[in-house]
């Protein structure tokens, strides 16, 4: 589509990745599958490219800013990222990172391939201090699930500042945020990075993962997605398909959601039972605290009706879940917190439920 830049976000993740407009033409892409392709033409066999994935990379990088290259999940892009680089590479990365990430991490500082340094999330002076030396910046904001957020732009200009060329690379994961509320590329980041089986599928029923790389680095890219065609944590066609079918309602699904988020953060801070609400005025993910007792964190998750007791974020349904019950996720994070992802409920309805759930417990 030409001139998509002057498009706002919410227009382009509808308008992007069709086919061209052929009297007679489908208004969708297909979902191909074909595992390989006639010969003489720019690509030979499935692993390295699909018409599919094209259609939503073509309106995830423009909906960040930059070129997207999906992955078969969110961790297989985070993997793409710490895999190719070089042994004995200094990371940083959030206290608080998604344990997922986290986990990847540890295993491989384990495996004696990385160094990791954590730092926390919110407190640029520390970030840029830790990157001294480092090959990996990896930001996530507002992190999983403590809510804590970077600023990036203040830490990119610092990074730059002490470091210049000699800083590291920078990825932030975008997974909480959305496009629509960020867009860290523009703050100078080299890639973006999305769990899309979050809040881009958006119905909990796809798992796909993608990097969005900054238009000055082609190098990232080729980089990238070499090794996506060589390691093979590719999505499948459909996945890319049903994701592309979420985007097409992101706008209207992130803006009912947030504005439910931002109902729901007031009333919780309010209820006897919550100790502390952590909400950074944006976006639909909310964590919850009941007074240090991990119990009681359980009891809400298990006597609400409406809203979902499962792992994972994003979906059109409200979910929650006490994060501690996770065997791998930090110790810093509190037993009694319990993370809330606002769906697209009717917010009273989603309010009725949280209340029935915390009203028999006793104040903190
Ligand atoms: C879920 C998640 C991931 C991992 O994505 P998958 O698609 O589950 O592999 C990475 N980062 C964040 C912030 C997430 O919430």
């Amino acid at each position: 589509m030409e001139q998509h830049e002057s498009l706002d976000p919410a227009t382009r993740a509808v308008a992007l990745g069709r086919p061209d407009r052929i009297p007679g033409a489908p208004v969708n892409v297909p979902v191909t599958f074909s595992s390989t392709y006639l010969a003489g033409g720019e690509v030979s066999y499935a692993r390295a490219s699909n018409p599919t994935w094209e259609a939503l990379e073509e309106v995830l990088g423009s909906l960040e800013g930059g070129h997207a290259l999906t992955f078969a999940s969110g961790l297989g892009a985070v993997a793409a990222v710490v895999g190719s680089l070089p042994v004995g590479s200094v990371v940083v990365a959030p206290t608080h990172v998604y344990n997922g990430t986290g986990g990847l991490l540890a295993e491989r500082v384990a495996a004696g391939a990385l160094e990791v340094r954590n730092v926390p999330a919110h407190e640029t002076d520390a970030i840029v201090e830790a990157c001294d030396g480092a090959a990996l910046l990896l930001l996530e904001t507002p992190t999983n699930p403590m809510m804590e957020v970077t600023d990036v732009a203040a830490v990119m200009g610092r990074l730059e500042e002490r470091y210049a060329a000699a800083r590291p690379l920078v990825v932030c994961d975008n997974t909480f945020a959305t496009p629509l509320v960020q867009r860290p590329l523009a703050w100078g980041v080299d890639a973006v990075l999305h769990s899309a089986t979050k809040y881009l599928a958006g119905h909990s029923d796809v798992l796909l993962g993608a990097l969005v790389v900054a238009p000055g680095r082609p190098d990232l890219l080729e980089r990238w997605s070499t090794y996506r065609t060589l390691h093979g944590a590719i999505p499948g066609p459909m996945e890319a398909w049903l994701v592309l079918r979420g985007v097409r309602t992101l706008a209207l699904r992130v803006e009912r959601a947030s504005a439910s988020a931002a109902v729901l953060a007031e009333r919780l801070g309010d209820h006897p039972a919550v100790s502390a609400v952590r909400y950074p005025g944006f976006g639909a993910m909310v964590s919850i605290e009941l007074g240090g007792d991990a119990e009681a964190a359980e009891r809400v998750c298990e006597r609400v009706r409406l809203w979902t007791h499962s792992t994972s974020l994003g979906g059109v349904e409200s979910q929650l879940e006490r994060r501690r019950r996770h065997p791998l996720e930090v110790e810093t994070v509190p037993a009694d917190l319990v993370r809330l992802s606002v769906g697209v409920e009717a917010v009273e309805d989603l309010w009725r439920d949280l209340r029935q759930a915390l009203d028999p417990l006793d104040p903190p």
